[in-house]
């Protein structure tokens, strides 16, 4: 899977990834994000199915991704380049949702043959089941967004004090 800007390559943080295949300036839109549109009652129950296989093999995690007040995209469709995009702690690319349609920014300059990745905008809820290996010197060990890291960080601290006290 490919197209102008990147392919679809293993990868060292997860599975496969996807990489540009020449350099990329700043905010070019690299690929849209697809996906079938559900309600917010549909999305919740395919997340939950999705979170399910997720946990038994080593499927990537939830595909669900919130589009408006009213839908939810459902990103396990065929031929979804985006959806390949590993997380990152220090990613490349952002995701922007530009009139209910969803798109995968440059979010600084990135060289030829890098990997593309974006913040998957996880909270810390079963932190400790997304570990993160993106390989950023920031890593923090999780696949939590950064506004998160704060709480993360209290969390982190009182489950250490609660395996300690046995
Ligand atoms: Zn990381």
């Amino acid at each position: 899977m490919s197209n102008e800007y990147c392919e679809v390559r293993s990868s060292s943080i997860h599975g496969r990834g996807v990489f540009a295949t020449r350099d990329i300036p700043a905010s070019i839109r690299i690929v849209e994000y697809l996906g079938e549109r559900v309600s917010k009652e549909e999305g919740a129950a395919r997340g939950e199915r999705q979170l399910e296989r997720a946990r038994e093999s080593d499927e990537p995690a939830v595909l669900i991704i919130d589009l408006s007040d009213e839908w939810d995209l459902d990103g396990r469709v065929p031929n979804n380049l985006a959806a390949i995009l590993n997380h990152s702690c220090d990613p490349n690319c952002t995701m922007w949702n530009e009139e209910n349609r969803i798109w995968i920014y440059s979010a600084r300059d990135i060289e030829r043959g890098e990997e593309l990745t974006f913040d998957y905008g996880f909270d810390i809820a079963d932190y400790k089941d997304y570990p993160c290996r993106c390989g950023a010197k920031k890593c923090i060990g999780y696949m939590v967004s950064r506004e998160y890291w704060p709480a993360l960080w209290v969390q982190i601290a009182i489950d250490r004090a609660k395996k300690e006290k046995g």
